[in-house]
């Protein structure tokens, strides 16, 4: 792709943009009165304005059939989870039985961590990346606490090499190999929400397995961001939040997936009744029999609040089809690579180079004036993120953000003050 550094060439990369007119289905929050160039939908993902159609459509239902609701709602409460297995499945590269829309991330990570951490006397390990995002770290932690063990002995990070800012794959598979007879289970995250590098989950998922471990991965940066193929990779588990790419609203619905060589009676839950044979849940009896499905790990009755912003969301994703994105997005995150060059030869993008290394994401050291810098893009209406001591987080998303967008970032991070 031949990228240059003007506004005419951004805005006819816009024109000829198939995608473009995604961005007026977003509410796109204002800076000084204008609408502002956006780049934290990896942290929170911009509103559908069709959300609150279909939020005041449950409260509607509700007030108009009150528990008949569950049945007779225009989408019925009872199996409203239901709605969501195609499309994420979809997204995730699943068969719909294997996931399921519930809860929180971080809870999803201990239910899952109960039915797929299992450390015996040999077999206790746990391998993740170095600097994995804090929830996850206090969730491995505790989690190795409730069988009695100690996690430093247990958790075993691997770190880019000094001087280095991502961490080699081989790597990975090394320290897989180095402790494959203690090895219980490898727990990455599919994309570094720090650096934004993505981890070549096929390759870890058959290095783990080799080793005799289970594999998961925590999607929070990955989904609905770069290609997944969870299902054909032979993953074992992953979870991950709506409200990052997912435009699923702050705290939305989360969403959880499990092979399906997992779905049998023996497997270790914590169960609660909507986990149970949907056939024979109602006769209310004593003796937890699993849905032979992802649904099995859900415990209690959709929240489908929450869930209405989620669906929202999700059909718009159904409608325009993954591979677009990505193509959107490689185009979108070139540009913004190219820019930053030309302009800010000073600013270090720690992000792989590679676009298949990396999603939408650009992470940036900013040696001199960062914070100044950071500052001068909030005053020109950039919505970035800032990390201290000097990192620049920014990603635009193909759904909604602009070559337009893209430009101006050029413009104010080229500039010193
Ligand atoms: C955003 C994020 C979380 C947040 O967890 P919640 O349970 O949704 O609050 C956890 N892990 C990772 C890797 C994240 O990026």
């Amino acid at each position: 792709m031949n990228y240059e550094n003007s506004l005419d060439f951004a805005k006819s990369m816009d024109a000829a943009d198939e995608l473009s007119s995604y961005r007026s289905r977003f509410y796109i929050p204002e800076v000084n009165k204008k609408e502002s160039v956006y780049f934290c939908g990896n942290s929170l993902g911009l509103q559908p304005k069709t959300a609150q159609g279909m939020i005041e459509q449950e409260l509607k239902d509700w007030a108009e059939l009150g528990v008949h609701g569950h049945f007779e709602a225009g989408n019925p409460w009872y199996s409203y989870h239901e709605m969501f297995s195609e499309p994420l499945a979809k997204i995730v590269g699943a068969i719909p039985s294997e996931v399921v829309a519930m809860n929180a991330l971080t809870v999803n990570l201990h239910l899952l961590f109960v039915s797929f951490y299992r450390p015996t006397a040999e077999r206790y390990k746990i391998i993740c990346e170095a600097q994995a995002f804090p929830s996850d770290q206090y969730a491995m932690e505790s989690q190795a606490q409730m069988h009695g063990l100690n996690p430093d002995d247990v958790i075993i990070e691997v770190a880019p090499r000094t001087g280095e800012n991502c961490i080699r794959h081989e790597d990975i598979v090394a320290t897989i190999e180095a402790h494959r007879d203690s090895l219980a289970l490898v727990f990455i995250g599919g994309v570094h929400y720090y650096t934004g590098q993505r981890f070549d989950m096929d390759a870890i998922t058959k290095a783990g397995h080799e080793a005799g471990a289970i594999v998961g991965f925590d999607l929070a940066h990955a989904v609905g961001n770069i290609e997944l193929n969870l299902h054909e990779w032979n993953v074992d588990f992953a979870a991950w939040c709506s409200y990052k790419y997912l435009n699923s609203g702050s705290g939305g619905v989360a969403g959880t997936y499990v092979h399906e060589r997992h779905f049998g009676e023996d497997v270790l839950r914590l169960a609660g009744w909507w986990g149970y044979n949907k056939e024979t849940r109602f006769k209310m009896e004593k003796g937890f029999k699993p849905i032979s499905s992802a649904e099995a790990w859900q415990l209690s009755n959709a929240p489908v609040f929450s869930m209405a912003a989620h669906k929202a969301s999700l059909d718009i994703f159904s409608e325009v089809g993954m591979e677009k994105l990505f193509e959107k997005r490689d185009k979108l995150t070139g540009y913004l690579e190219h820019l930053i060059k030309t302009n800010a030869p000073d600013v270090e993008v720690t992000t792989p180079a590679e676009p298949g290394e990396r999603g939408c994401q650009l992470s940036m050291e900013v040696a001199s004036n960062g914070k100044e810098r950071y500052e001068a893009l909030g005053k020109a209406g950039i919505v970035a993120d800032w990390r201290e001591p000097n990192v620049i987080r920014v990603a635009p998303v193909p759904l909604y953000n602009t070559f337009e967008d893209v430009f101006k970032f050029g413009q104010i991070i080229g500039s010193k003050n």
